[in-house]
């Protein structure tokens, strides 16, 4: 049984003269490589047609296409294929002109130094080859970088849906307590930092009970979506609006002073009494009762909670006061231990 072959790489010998053609071929063969032949530059690119060669020695002068064009012609097809010009001494001019071309290297005629053209023909071989592997290998990089990159893409996109969902209310599609706690304690740190002045509503839908045994419990969450688009209308985008309780919102007015935050409320108490349509019922009313707080510069800011704290007690003071109606803790009225209707 014959040896296999040491290389399974494909020689292509161009020569117009067939007996270096033979004994390159020879020697070559020898060391392993599969050798073909071409006697011109238009022979050898019809050969690329069929092969794929790692190695071209070819001779410079043939008649029809050159050495050099045939060496051009190859660097075009493919940029991984070596090409070692063969010269006759002192062609220095034309070594030059090849290696500037993309020659691999070059081998003076007559090739009597076998040693040195296997030696080429290894070192060519070894190139082409890691040239090769590494192109593929480039290649599996890019696949694998561009799938990773469209992991990442959909993960940072579920990490935003998920940081959304987070700080929703499912119900309304507000934002739910734990934004609100948040974005009020941004809030009192921007005051202390720039004085600027804001307002916290607290809004809470009288009798709303009564609603649920009216209406059922899908009836009171439709009016809850209702009231939801009733306060988001009445925003702005700076504004934070938030459900904290069953039937009871909250909204942040960020640069509102309460003279300000009380015309937003009387808006939001006259297009809440309106009677609307959910679906099935015609003509649901409902009345909502709202405390205010705010501050405007002039005082020593409290905490986030007692700032909570004073919106709740100007919310219970309006249910107390009958409902339907809003009312406002003000620092002075709140010396005397007191508030005031708005
Ligand atoms: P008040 O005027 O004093 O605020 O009376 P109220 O009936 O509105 O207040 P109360 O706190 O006694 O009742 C609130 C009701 O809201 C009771 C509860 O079943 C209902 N509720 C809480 N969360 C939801 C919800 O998500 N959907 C619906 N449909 N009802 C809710
Ligand atoms: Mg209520
Ligand atoms: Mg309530």
């Amino acid at each position: 049984m014959n040896n296999p072959p040491l290389f399974r790489s494909v020689v292509l010998v161009v020569d117009d003269d067939q007996s270096t053609c033979d004994i390159l071929a020879a020697v070559l063969e020898q060391e392993g490589f599969t050798v073909i032949t071409a006697n011109s530059g238009e022979e050898a690119l019809e050969l690329f047609g069929v092969h794929v060669f790692d190695v071209v020695f070819t001779d410079v002068c043939m008649d029809g296409m050159s050495g050099l064009e045939l060496l051009e012609r190859i660097s075009n097809m493919d940029g991984s294929v070596k090409t070692i010009i063969m010269t006759a001494h002192g062609g220095f001019d034309t070594v030059l002109h090849a290696l500037k071309g993309g020659a691999y290297d070059y081998i003076e005629k007559p090739i009597d130094d076998h040693p040195r053209l296997i030696a080429i023909a290894r070192k060519a071989h070894a190139y082409a080859t890691l040239e090769r592997d590494n192109a593929q290998l480039l290649a599996k990089l890019k696949i694998s970088h561009s799938k990773l990159a469209t992991a990442n893409e959909q993960l940072l996109e579920f990490n935003k849906k998920l940081e959304k969902l987070a700080v929703t209310d499912s119900l309304t599609g507000l934002k739910n307590r734990r934004f609100v706690d948040d974005v009020l304690s941004s809030e009192v740190a921007l005051y202390r930092r720039y004085g600027s002045p804001f307002s916290v509503l607290m809004i809470d839908i009288d009798h709303f009970k009564g609603i649920n045994d009216k209406y059922g419990h899908c009836g009171g969450d439709q009016v809850l979506r209702v009231l939801s688009g009733i306060l988001m209308k009445n925003s702005r985008t700076t504004d934070t609006v938030g459900r904290i309780g069953g039937e009871e919102f909250f909204m942040l007015l960020h640069g509102t002073t309460v003279a300000g935050a009380k015309i937003v409320a009387q808006r939001i108490l006259e297009e809440a009494r309106s009677p609307y349509d959910i679906e099935g019922i015609e003509g649901i009313e409902i009345t909502v009762s709202i405390g205010i707080s705010g501050v405007d510069g002039s005082e020593d800011l409290a905490t986030p909670e007692q700032i909570l704290d004073r919106s709740d007690k100007a919310l219970y003071q309006a249910k107390q006061n009958g409902r339907n109606r809003i009312e406002y803790f003000s620092v002075d009225i709140n010396a005397q231990d007191g508030y005031q209707a708005a």
